[in-house]
């Protein structure tokens, strides 16, 4: 930013605010600025350029000071952090830390953030299913939360869209309950996945085996190349940052691309304090932004305004935009905002062991595994939980390395592989119901380092979970049993809510402005010219991953977002 005219207002001006520059916010960016718009993209934390800020991306594991573990002092001021399996010596770069950021636990909940440009897709574990109808219909039909305002066909043609541009590899297996999308060539199940599919199709109907589908370059296509990415290497250490730009991150794709259109500005070290209403515009205008640099309040203006803070940020901004028309939270006419929060339950997990196909192993890393969509209760309530639970499998062959020994002898010693037979293992992926007691809220007193309040968050497990749980670990043992598993192990971890990364609503989309916050385009119901089209705006949560269905929404809602504006309705 220059310093010259810096508090000239006109300097401040955009067309378009988008608040962070996660999954979501780089999807804003790329479509609002590919649409003309001048953009300035507000970022908490500092920058991270492709390839060139991604540190650890080519170090082997002998190069790491701790062979990639976390040291005793680390593990210890991030008790939270430190739980989530992708936060080790080669990625804490990327994770916000447990005492810089603190917040309030009413209820155990490990909130797991990265703060900085790219925030957590450079992450994630790429899984990127389709949500169905099953999923938009779900509330309607059982009667929960509210009616989603959409239905699939509403954003069937938005995950086309950015699956694109994303690169997503699946194979089309046409089942109802995941539909199929743009695919690039598929990552093969394994041996002893295959032989499992196999048993539980003879076994049921109902209950399929498939690929995952990821956010993984299997072939480029000429708009990959046009974003300078190439396939994917199959190193399995996405989490360090590609420098192949071989799975999506915004570093890799939205943000680069939105960058290359001239009219985006991205300003890192940027906290979003709170969106500014003006009583007689009766819109948003803008932003009130802390310098975490300076701690310095500098206000942006804007025409609209997309919020993309990530679910539970979103909430605590909206929340923390208080006006004297809206005493309790931007948009908060319904007094919704911050409740109905929901997430996955990730708690079970299965194990066994295969002592067959021990003529075959595996050779090479994939970045992906076998996905078990939703088989309970889709096409009527069959069981005393509501919704139901997708699973992760895979099976890997038992592998030694004899460590006995010193010198040569140890050397030669490891180079020797003992095969045992097969492990597998699948890990339970629950829907949970969002309740009005499941909620975030500012707190009264405790403040953050920049003066904004800290989030207090009551989010947790209820009755319906238990039952799931129970149920998954059930239906998962017999699966294997049929398959003629043995050694079969269960496991509830008892984790809190929040492990799954994958906290969505407060902010939740509905048909009716009495007991929601935006409508069917992701826009604020009280105040349209604001957007929320990250995790905040989840009505319901299905049981698949969600970062694929945020991209698709906040690319409908920008579409549309234009469009009004060029209608000069906001
Ligand atoms: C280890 C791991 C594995 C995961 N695996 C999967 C998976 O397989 N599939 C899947 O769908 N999802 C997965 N997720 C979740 C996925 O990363 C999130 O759903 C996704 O990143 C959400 O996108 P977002 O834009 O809402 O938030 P983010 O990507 O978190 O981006 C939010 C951005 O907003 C910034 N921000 C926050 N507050 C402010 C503020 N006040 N002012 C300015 N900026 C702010 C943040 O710094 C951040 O950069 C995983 C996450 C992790 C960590």
């Amino acid at each position: 930013m220059s310093n010259f005219n810096i508090d000239s207002t006109k300097n401040r001006t955009y067309d378009a605010i988008v608040i962070g520059s996660g999954i979501s916010g780089g999807w804003a960016a790329k479509e609002l600025t590919g649409k003309g718009l001048r953009t300035l993209v507000l970022e908490r934390g500092r920058d991270v350029r492709h390839v060139v800020d991604y540190p650890t991306t080519m170090l082997q594991p002998w190069e790491f000071e701790h062979r990639g573990q976390l040291p005793y002092e680390v593990k210890q001021e991030n008790p939270i952090v430190s739980k989530c399996y992708a936060f080790y010596e080669g990625t804490t770069q990327f994770f916000a830390k447990d005492k810089e950021h603190p917040y309030v636990q009413e209820k155990p909940f490990d909130w797991i953030r990265g703060y900085q440009v790219g925030g957590k897709s450079l992450l994630w574990a790429r899984q990127t299913q389709r949500w169905s109808n099953f999923d938009f219909e779900g509330p309607a039909r059982d009667g929960f939360a509210v009616d989603w305002p959409i239905r699939y066909n509403d954003l069937a043609p938005w995950y086309s869209y950015v699956e694109k541009f994303a690169g997503i590899t699946g194979n089309k297996d046409g089942l109802d309950t995941l539909p199929d999308g743009e695919f690039l060539p598929p990552h093969d199940l394994n041996c002893v996945e295959k032989y499992f599919k196999e048993q539980v199709s003879k076994n049921y109907k109902d209950r399929h085996i498939i690929i995952g589908r990821a956010a993984h370059i299997t072939k480029a296509q000429p708009i990959h190349l046009q974003q300078g990415r190439a396939q994917c290497q199959h190193r399995t250490i996405c989490e360090r940052g590609c420098p192949f730009g071989g799975y999506f991150s915004s570093n890799a794709s939205t943000i680069p691309w939105a960058m290359k259109t001239g009219k985006m500005t991205l300003r890192p070290d940027s906290v979003v304090h709170s969106i500014i209403y003006d009583e007689k515009k009766g819109k948003a205008t803008g932003v009130r932004v802390i310098d975490a640099n300076t701690k310095e309040m500098i206000e942006f203006y804007a025409k609209i305004i997309f919020v993309n803070a990530a679910a539970l940020n979103t909430n605590l901004i909206l929340l923390n935009s208080t006006s004297n028309r809206f005493q309790n939270g931007l948009g908060n006419d319904s007094g919704v905002l911050g409740k109905y929060v929901a997430f996955h339950n990730y708690r079970a997990r299965v194990s066994g062991e295969y002592d067959g196909l021990l003529d075959s192993t595996t050779d090479g890393r994939r970045p992906n595994s076998g996905y078990i969509p939703r088989f309970r209760n889709v096409y009527k309530q069959e069981t005393d939980f509501l919704r139901g639970y997708a699973a992760g499998f895979d099976g890997r062959r038992i592998e030694y390395n004899s460590s006995e020994g010193i010198g040569e002898d140890l050397k030669a010693n490891l180079g020797k592989v003992t095969r045992g037979g097969w492990s597998v293992g699948s890990h339970m992926m629950g829907e949970t119901i969002p309740k009005e007691s499941n909620y975030v809220a500012l707190d009264k007193t405790l403040k953050d380092p920049y003066g904004i309040p800290q989030l207090r968050i009551a989010v947790g497990y209820d009755d319906n979970d238990e039952k799931m749980v129970k149920d998954y670990l059930q239906q998962m043992t017999d699966m294997f049993e049929k398959a003629g598993f043995k050694n079969i192990k269960t496991y509830d971890s008892k984790q809190a809510a929040g492990l799954d990364i994958h906290e969505m609503g407060g902010a939740r989309m509905g048909k009716d402005p009495k007991t929601s916050i935006l409508n069917k385009w992701n826009q604020m119901h009280a105040c349209k010219n604001v957007f929320v089209t990250d995790g905040a705006s989840m009505t319901s949560t299905s049981t698949q991953n969600p970062s694929l269905t945020y991209m698709a929404m906040t690319a409908r809602a920008a579409d549309y977002a234009v469009k009004q504006m060029r209608m000069g309705n906001l």
